[in-house]
């Protein structure tokens, strides 16, 4: 069977590892080509924009793909509304691994907001000292709320963003352990913690370490994002698949071919 895994994403990488000792699928992993060194990853990987679901439809197309499983980002909504439309029109399966929100707990004092735009307004008029855990290209709204110190952390360096005229770059890829974080919010003397509420345990050590150390995070609300049938991790995925398979075999047979 043919399948498209549209990653970028933790689980995008556990079910590629699934699936590639597994003769019964043939895989190809799809990155946007955000990072300048992905993971080097164990299927043929396709890296770029489709050119949105038009672009897609040809690709699906032309890959003669049967099966899509959209692994990417909870904040990666275009690609998924892309994808949504496209297998609709193609009639191809579609399973769309949808990652749990991290839940607010005991101790926890986040400050929901709703963009990156809502979030450098709501740091306030008082300059603090502030880290930033998005996206490189997110970093350059910040430059709206020049008086605050940051520190960001990214996969990547910033490149041709425009950034706040304060700030200092980290650089870093989960996972992040609990220890690192503690000690790095320490010495940083941070005192806001800016995140997005991706879910999963590879970033949550920064929530943990706020919290234990009573600083607060300006949470980004997640954006609304289509999907396909809802799975919640890559065993979850695998398992659709093998469906998707089976039916495949049983209507081939039904039908005599
Ligand atoms: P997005 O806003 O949903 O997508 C913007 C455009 O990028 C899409 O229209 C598509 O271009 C292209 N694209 C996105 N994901 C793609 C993929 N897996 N394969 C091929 N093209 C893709 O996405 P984004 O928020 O920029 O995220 C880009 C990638 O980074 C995603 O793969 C996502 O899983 C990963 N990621 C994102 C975040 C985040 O916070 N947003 C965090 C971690 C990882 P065309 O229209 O030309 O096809």
């Amino acid at each position: 069977m043919r399948v498209l895994i549209l990653g970028g994403t933790t689980e995008a990488s556990e079910l590629t590892r699934l699936l590639a000792a597994d003769k019964r699928f043939n895989v190809t992993l799809s990155l946007a080509g955000r990072t300048a060194s992905p993971k080097t990853q164990p299927v043929p990987t396709r890296v770029g924009g489709f050119g949105g679901s038009d672009g897609l439809v040809a690709w699906l197309k032309q890959n003669a793909t049967q099966a899509v499983i959209d692994a990417t980002h909870p904040y990666a909504d275009q690609i998924s509304s892309n994808v949504v439309v496209a297998c609709a029109r193609l009639a191809i399966p579609l399973a769309s691994i949808v990652r749990p929100a991290w839940e607010r707990q005991p101790g926890d004092s986040w400050l929901p907001v709703a963009s990156a735009e809502a979030a450098a307004d709501v740091l306030g008029p008082n300059p603090r000292r502030v880290f930033l855990t998005l996206g490189r290209l997110e970093l350059g709204t910040f430059a709206s709320s020049p008086h605050h110190h940051y520190i960001a952390r990214t996969i990547d360096p910033p490149g041709d963003v425009a950034l706040p005229p304060d700030i200092k770059l980290l650089s870093g890829r989960g996972p992040f352990d609990l220890q690192a974080e503690t000690t790095l919010l320490k010495q940083e003397k941070v005192d806001v913690l800016v995140s997005k509420n991706s879910g999963g345990t590879a970033t949550y050590a920064k929530i943990e370490a706020a919290r234990n150390l009573g600083i607060p995070v300006v949470m980004m609300a997640r954006p609304p994002k289509l999907h396909g049938h809802a799975v919640e991790n890559a065993e979850a995925a695998m398992i659709w698949l093998e469906q998707q398979l089976a039916h495949r075999t049983t209507s081939c047979s039904a039908r005599g071919v």
